[in-house]
């Protein structure tokens, strides 16, 4: 018998709704002991069984549920979710010639705080629950069943996990170590992923879709690339035959891998510039400079955390598609991003107009964009959704 959680009159109203997270406040009362991470059954105030999830005492989402259907959480559960995560993302890889893709994406594919990602043979997982921690051998066990040809990785280092009552870790789960360099295909771009060291499991892989929608904007351009990472956007300037493309980041080695990037697809080296400076800084050295481009890229990273944070937030992305507008020749175009959860695509709308008037630039939205389809939002869970953009036409 797994320990039960009893909750307040009125908080079973998301759950009925399928939202996979209990907050404590929500908890009447809970029988029996349930330790870090362990399965608990959830209960609506009259008794009527709900759901079964994890429980995370530490967290003010103190249960994240496995599933509304009776059933038992073990390797058999993982390896259905897994299948079900699988049977999507096929139809994806086929499609785009993928070689690395997101494979679980937590909550939105019914595995509350687990992130897989596959690169080519290599599975990257990101366990950021007190329930993932706790069912990690059993995922384990399903992957190595599901995907024998596979190593298994373990990217748990990100901070989140002290809210959970979870240390940080990083180190192989199955098979061997990744090599520093593990090549992936998109859309017929290769990419170098740095698994152990480079950001979260390696890549933005939920920027695919956007990548390969700014190939039809820069062809003869010249492109100014804000926050490169690894090359991204850049990479698909040069195959969409950008006349110059000048890279920016303030990560020295995420450029060294852009450049390589550059080689290894075979592209024209001489065309590319990959410069390491702070955007906000090289903007208004470039405005102040009269630099101009028929193209900018801006894809931060995520400004806002947390609530409290939103409001300086708006201020940082206001200002560089303020400065990206002033350095864009007319008629250019600025493909600009968001991939803060907690501001919507409303407000970012809000943003780049108030950008607009402050560069007295006028503007007209002529695209939006969305995280790319194996990073899907569940009906039940629309916190799934989180990075949105625009391509702007910059008058
Ligand atoms: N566009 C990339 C992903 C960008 S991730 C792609 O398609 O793969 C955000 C990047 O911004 C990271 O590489 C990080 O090193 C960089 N970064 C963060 N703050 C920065 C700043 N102030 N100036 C320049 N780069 C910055």
């Amino acid at each position: 018998m797994n320990p039960s959680v009893y909750l307040v009159k009125g908080r079973e109203k998301s759950l009925r709704r399928r939202h996979p997270w209990v907050f404590s406040r929500g908890i009447q009362r809970v029988e029996g002991k349930p330790s870090l991470g362990q399965t608990v059954d959830v209960y609506d105030h009259q008794g009527q069984w709900l759901a079964c999830g994890a429980f995370s005492p530490n967290s003010q989402i103190r249960v994240r549920v496995w599933t509304f259907e009776q059933e038992e959480v073990n390797v058999e559960f993982f390896k259905k979710r897994l299948k079900e995560a699988q049977g999507l993302r096929d139809v994806l890889a086929a499609r785009d010639g993928l070689t690395g893709y997101r494979l679980i994406a937590a909550e939105s594919d019914g595995l509350p705080g687990i992130t897989i990602d596959r690169y080519e043979n290599f599975l990257v997982c990101q366990l950021l629950s007190a329930g993932a921690e706790a069912h990690k051998d059993n995922l384990v066990e399903a992957l190595i069943a599901q995907y024998p040809e596979c190593s298994i990785y373990e990217r748990s280092d990100v901070s989140v996990r002290k809210k959970e009552g979870l240390k940080e870790r990083t180190g192989v789960l199955h098979g061997e170590l990744p090599p520093a360099s593990v090549v992936i295909e998109e859309n017929g771009v290769k990419i170098s992923v740095d698994i152990t060291g480079g950001h979260k499991t390696g890549f933005y892989l939920d920027q695919r879709d956007s990548r390969e929608a700014a190939v039809k904007y820069v062809n003869g351009k010249r492109v100014l690339n804000c926050f490169c990472y690894t090359g991204g956007f850049g990479l698909y300037s040069l195959k969409g035959n950008a006349a110059e493309v000048i890279n920016v980041d303030v990560s020295r080695p995420a450029l060294d891998i852009a450049k390589s990037n550059a080689e290894m697809n075979g592209y024209d080296l001489s065309k590319a510039q990959f410069v390491n400076a702070d955007v906000f800084k090289l903007l208004r050295e470039y405005r102040d400079a009269g630099e101009s481009f028929d193209v900018v890229i801006m894809d931060p990273p995520k400004f806002a955390e947390s609530k409290a944070q939103l409001t300086g937030a708006c201020r940082g992305y206001k200002d560089i598609n303020m400065l990206a507008m002033q350095i864009l020749k007319p008629g250019g175009k600025l493909l600009t991003y968001s991939c803060s959860g907690l501001m919507d695509n409303a407000l970012f709308q809000k943003i780049i107009a108030d950008a607009a008037l402050d560069a007295n630039r006028s503007v007209q939205f002529i695209e939006r964009f969305e995280q790319a389809a194996d990073h899907p939002i569940d009906s039940s869970y629309p916190e799934g959704f989180y990075l949105k953009g625009f391509a702007c036409h910059v008058k």
